[in-house]
Order: C-alpha cells, then structure tokens, then sequence
C-alpha cells in the first residue's frame, strides 16, 4: 500500500462527471484545495463526446443540454472556456407513421401555426396550457439551486425550512396549489386526454415528456416532466431552453475542468476510489484501487447514492436504516444507447427539401402514448420490446466538426427497455437491441441500414459497467416523487451530507436530481462551504 500524504488536500471529489467537476470549481474559487479523482481516463461521466470511429465523435450517453443551470454557466464563465449552445429548433419534431412531421418550435406563435395545422382547438389550448405550466414552473425555478427543505417541526432550523419554501409560494392561489399537486402526482397521459382532441398533439407532450425514468405516461407522477422542462436553462435563462452543445456534450465537461483548473483544482484520471477513508466515523480521504492513500479534510462523492454508501463507504459505518433505504433506491434503469455512425445523411421522410440543417437534426420516433404504454409494460417484466420508442439527433447536421465531410453522427436514446432481463444477458442481447433500434429507424428513415459505418450499443449494463452508473440508471435513481426533493436520496439526508461526518453527496443522486444541470454540484459545494466556515473540519492528529 501506497501513501501519498506528502500533499493532503482541504477536498477530494471522487468522480470527474459534470457536478463533481461543478462542485470542485465552487470548493477552489473559495480557497480550498480541491482534487478530483476520476475513475476513468476522461473527466465527464456521461455528459461526454468520445471518439467512435476515426474522426467521428458523438455525444455517447447524454446528448441535449437542457436543464444546465445559467447560474453555473455565468459562476464559472463556462462561455470563455469553450461552452456553445445552439437552440434546439425546433425543440423537438415527430415524424408520424402517415408521413406527416410535426416540429415544435422555440417560437411559440410559430409552433401555434403548426399545431393549427393538426387541430386549431388544440393549438388554443397549447397557448393556454404552455402560459399555465410555466407560471407554476416559476415556483419551482428556485429550489433548483437551493437544498429542499427537511421537514422537522420538532428543530427551530425545521421551522426556518418551512418558512422559506413557504415564502417561495407567496402569492399562490390555492387553484393554482391544486394544479401544482395534480402536475406533480397525476399522469402525463391522463392530464393531455383531458385537454387535447388530436392523438397526434398528445404525442408531441409526450415525446417532450418521461425521458429516461420509470413509467409509461398512464403512469401517476409522470405528468411532473411538464414542469421540468419549462425551468429555464442556457445562458441567457430561457424558459424550456434544450440546447445542441458545439462539440458535444464532452465540451460541457471540458469547459467546468478548465474553469476548475483556473481556481486551482487538480484533476486526475484513470484513478478509480476503491473506499472512502473514515476514522472515528469522520472521512479523512479516500484509499484508490491501487491502494495509494490520499487525505483530505472533507470528501465529495459524485458517484450514485449505491456506489457511494454499498461499495465505498466500509460496511459498519453505517446504520441498519440508512442503508436499508438506500438499498431500496429505485433504479432499475430503462433506457439504453445506440450511435450510429454513417455515410450519408439520414433522410427522414416527410422532412421538407427546404429545411436547413438544424431543422434536420432531432426527430422523435414514438407514434403515440398507447405505444409507449405498451413498450414500458413490456420492458417491466423483462422483455426488450419488439417496438421501442427512439430519440434520434443528427448531431453532425447541428455540429459539422463532429464527423469528417461527408459522414454523419446519429445519436439514439432508447426506451424502455429493461435492466434485468427475464431470459438471457445483455452481453448476448447488445446485437439485437441494436438491430430493433435500426429496424425502427428504417420506417422512417429508410437509407439508413445501408449507410451505417461504425454501430456503438450501450445497453443498460453497458450503462453500468462503463460509465459507473448502478443498475444502468441514467439519473442515479429513478425521478419520481417519492425521489425527489427532501426525499433524496433519502429521507433526512437531503441536504448533501451524510451519516459519516465531512462526507457529502454531490451527483445526480441528491436534490435535484440527474440530467445536465450542474445543481447537485453547486448545491453540495455550497453546503460543504457553509460547514466548513463554521469550521467543522478542523485539522486533526492522524
Ligand atoms: C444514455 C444517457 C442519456 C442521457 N441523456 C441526457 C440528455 O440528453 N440531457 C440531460 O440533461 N441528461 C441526460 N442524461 C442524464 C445525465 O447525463 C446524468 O444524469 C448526469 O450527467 C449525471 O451527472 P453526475 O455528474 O451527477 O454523474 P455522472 O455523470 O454519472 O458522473 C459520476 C462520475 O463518477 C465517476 N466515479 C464513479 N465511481 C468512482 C470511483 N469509485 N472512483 C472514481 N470515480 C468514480 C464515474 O466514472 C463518473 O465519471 C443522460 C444519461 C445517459 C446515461
């Protein structure tokens, strides 16, 4: 065993991935010496570009920026270290199975004239529902970037909580309370039967909508993603902002290393933490795989809530409870990956010959929300369905740097499938998830089977075994409300820290949860900052 005590840190954060790189430049900028140990041998995690086939380079796992906070952004002047974003326009498009092509654009009278075309009552309803869920939006904008509150009645700092979230609803009408608890409980599919007549409409919310969680829209609580995707993002905080990141995503990534760099943060790759070191039930450090010892007088842990508390965290530091109920963290992850690289661009049909390269860049391939019902019910009992549903970017048409002349990068996100399969492995089932996601693309899309070059399948273990992500789970547990806000990770540890003092959670696994926002970063960050001016972590003999 190596001991690397020459140099101790104030802060080691294990895992290199958007928040741990987030909080490790919040930790720098405020004076601490910070280091990030990243298990693999780029920084990222999956908000990565990596190169799949010579000069061809993709978005492997996440593939729009949309939720990226704006106050990260403007924090870490993210702009001067390389970050663009171009508008996703339009913000989503779906080819239907009769050839027609509904995009939704950023523009809102422009996408009121394109609803019109499909249903003129629905496209009235679209203004008045869009002006009705980003009102309530607005009220969740701001715990966003603030730890939610532990409901404690029994502590003066519970009452406190209480009175600040109730002061972020100043001004609600209970009509308005009504309709936030029915967005945030009820379903997706059962809220757009009660408001739109075309299916066709239903299915642009729904291709908007339940990305990458648990639940075919019947299901309760996942009308919530209504409200998500109207937080404003981007740089210039627009409601509903989804971006195409210059570069891919790996350039989000790259921008927060370097932003991190400038404070003072060393980064170091391919040194995968085998165990956080705890001492009188303090963390003192971290001991990697190769055995180095390394010290610090607080650590982060951006690895999921699983990894962080079942692998890392030495059994008997723990109590029975907690870890009972992190085991119970629904995860399970249903979705899985394919990039494609191919020769020619893909032609989706009905995609008009006037449409300029941005507009020929993200198609939605799910005909409707009985579809989807169908396809999770399937993958619920462990079977890939025969149809799934595809979410294609042509990311070369937003970005031509990201392939050489001429070839171009199809990304598709798929759901749902399952993490555990009823009969057989994921090792013998990567060949045929891959084929069903081509099968699908070719109705829409039929030049594609002939052009492809190079075919990357990430199944959900490939989620697992490659980019750490326990039980294939994109978001480091599943979004629904028994998840989210004082409940996550976990009830009564949602304010980043932990059992084990000086230990702190800042990824996707904590308030407010995963997708590309840099949240949990900053949050966790500023909490560690506020305990540590209080002077929690003094340095001590040992
Ligand atoms: C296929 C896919 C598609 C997605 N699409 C989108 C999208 O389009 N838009 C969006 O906003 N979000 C998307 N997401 C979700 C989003 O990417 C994640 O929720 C988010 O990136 C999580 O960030 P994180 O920094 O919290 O964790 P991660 O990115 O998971 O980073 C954790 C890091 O910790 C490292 N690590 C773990 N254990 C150790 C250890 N023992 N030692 C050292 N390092 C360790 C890992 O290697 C990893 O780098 C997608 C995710 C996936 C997988």
């Amino acid at each position: 065993m190596s001991t690397d005590f020459h140099k101790s840190y104030d802060a080691i954060v294990v895992g290199g991935g958007h928040n741990g790189l987030t909080a490790a430049a919040y930790l720098a900028r405020a004076g601490l010496s910070t280091l990030v140990l990243e298990r693999r041998e780029i920084v990222g995690g999956c908000c990565v570009t990596e190169e799949i086939a010579p000069g061809c380079r993709v978005s492997t796992t996440s593939y729009i920026a949309s939720m990226l906070r704006p106050e990260v952004i403007q924090d870490l002047n993210l702009a001067q270290h390389g970050l663009r974003m171009v508008p996703c326009d339009p913000a989503i498009q779906v080819p239907f199975p009769d050839g027609q092509v509904v995009p939704w654009w950023a523009n809102r009278e422009r996408a009121k004239a394109e609803f019109c075309k499909i249903s003129a009552k629905d496209a009235e309803t679209f203004v008045r529902v869009d002006d009705q869920l980003k009102k309530l939006a607005r009220y969740l904008q701001p715990f966003f970037l603030e730890p939610p509150p532990e409901i404690d009645t029994a502590s003066v700092s519970g009452w406190t909580d209480l009175f600040r979230v109730g002061r972020r609803f100043r001004g609600i009408s209970s009509h308005e309370i009504s309709q936030l608890i029915s967005f945030l409980t009820g379903s997706l599919g059962e809220f757009l039967d009660r408001n739109y007549e075309s299916e066709k409409m239903k299915t642009m919310f729904l291709a908007n909508n339940v990305y990458g969680k648990h639940g075919g829209p019947y299901q309760p609580g996942t009308a919530i993603g209504l409200l998500f995707h109207l937080l404003s993002g981007g740089e210039h905080e627009l409601q509903g902002f989804s971006g195409h990141v210059m570069g891919g995503m790996g350039a989000i990534t790259q921008a927060l290393a370097a932003a991190g760099r400038k404070c003072g943060v060393e980064i170091r790759t391919s040194a995968p933490v085998a165990q956080i070191d705890i001492c009188n039930h303090r963390a003192r450090g971290v001991v990697l795989e190769d055995g180095t010892e390394i010290r610090a007088r607080i650590v982060l842990s951006n690895a999921d809530p699983k990894r962080t508390f079942l692998r890392m965290v030495p059994s008997g530091e723990l109590g029975e409870d907690f870890l009972q109920a992190i085991r119970g963290i629904k995860m399970d992850g249903p979705c899985a990956k394919v990039n494609l690289v191919l020769a020619e661009e893909p032609r989706f049909t009905g995609t008009p010959t006037e449409a300029a390269p941005l507009e020929r860049t993200f198609y939605t391939l799910v005909p409707s929300l009985e579809f989807a019902e169908r396809c999770y019910d399937i993958a619920k009992f462990g079977e890939i369905p025969e149809e799934l549903w595809v979410d294609c970017v042509v990311s070369s048409n937003a970005d031509d740097s990201l392939a050489p002349r001429g070839k171009h990068i199809l990304t598709c996100f798929v759901q749902y499938v399952p993490y555990r399969l009823r009969q057989g492995t994921w090792d013998e089932n990567r060949d045929l998830l891959g084929d069903r996601v081509v099968r699908k693309i070719v109705e829409y899309a039929p030049n594609v089977p002939n052009a492809i070059i190079a075919r990357q399948v990430l199944t959900p273990l490939d989620l697992e075994r490659t980019y750490c992500l326990t039980e294939g789970n994109i978001f480091h547990g599943d979004l629904r409300l028994e998840q989210l806000f004082f409940m996550r990770p976990v009830a009564g540890w949602s304010h980043y820290r932990t059992p084990i003092d000086g230990l702190y959670l800042c990824g996707a696994g904590a308030h407010p949860g995963g997708g590309v926002t840099g949240a949990p970063g900053h949050n966790a960050a500023h909490q560690a900052l506020r305990d540590w001016k209080k002077g929690r972590f003094k340095r001590t003999a040992g």
